[in-house]
């Protein structure tokens, strides 16, 4: 790994929808959605793409690694628990998040209302301010009309002071 104290992440995640499901979106749950999220989680795509984010900043892999989407254990969960592990997995390393730009593409319901909200949300969970998080809504113009996808981009820098206190702690 280079000395640099910064990374990017990049993360990509989509779900299929489904009447009769829960359309849950940065850890708030969309009023009013007539479609939700086929998933084996909560199938929080925003949550989902920034723990990806996060871990592809460091080359940690994937959530997919860390949390199966075979293991019963993992049926239904809440998807602030991946994102919480991700960051868990960065900070132990000596890095931590400095801002997040979030791209949701979903044509039904319009999400604007819940932009404030759900950047809220996503900044709480990164120990963020509000202001760090962005979030932007697309639509597929009908060509997507049944998926949620999310595209996410994470910028890491790594804290010098605590490294060269904590010997160990971050590097490699
Ligand atoms: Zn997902």
């Amino acid at each position: 790994m280079s000395s640099w104290p910064f990374r990017v992440g990049f993360g990509e995640d989509a779900h299929r929808l489904e009447a009769g499901r829960r359309l849950v979106l940065g850890g708030v749950d969309v009023p009013h959605a007539e479609l939700g999220a086929v998933a084996h989680s909560d199938g929080d795509a925003v949550l989902h793409v920034v723990a990806d984010a996060l871990l592809s900043g460091l080359a940690l892999g994937d959530i997919g690694q860390y949390f199966p989407d075979t293991a019963e254990e993992w049926r239904g969960m809440d998807s602030r628990v991946i994102v919480e592990r991700a960051l868990a997995l960065v900070q132990e390393r000596g890095w931590v998040p400095v801002n997040v730009a979030v791209v949701v593409t979903l044509d039904r319901p319009k999400l604007g209302p819940l932009r404030a909200e759900i950047a809220r949300s996503v900044a709480a969970l990164l120990s963020l301010p509000e202001g760090d998080v962005g979030i932007s809504f697309k639509t597929s113009e009908g060509l997507a009309p049944l998926h949620v996808q999310t595209r996410a981009t994470v910028l890491l820098a790594r804290l010098l002071a605590r490294v060269d206190a904590a010997p160990g702690v971050g590097g490699e």
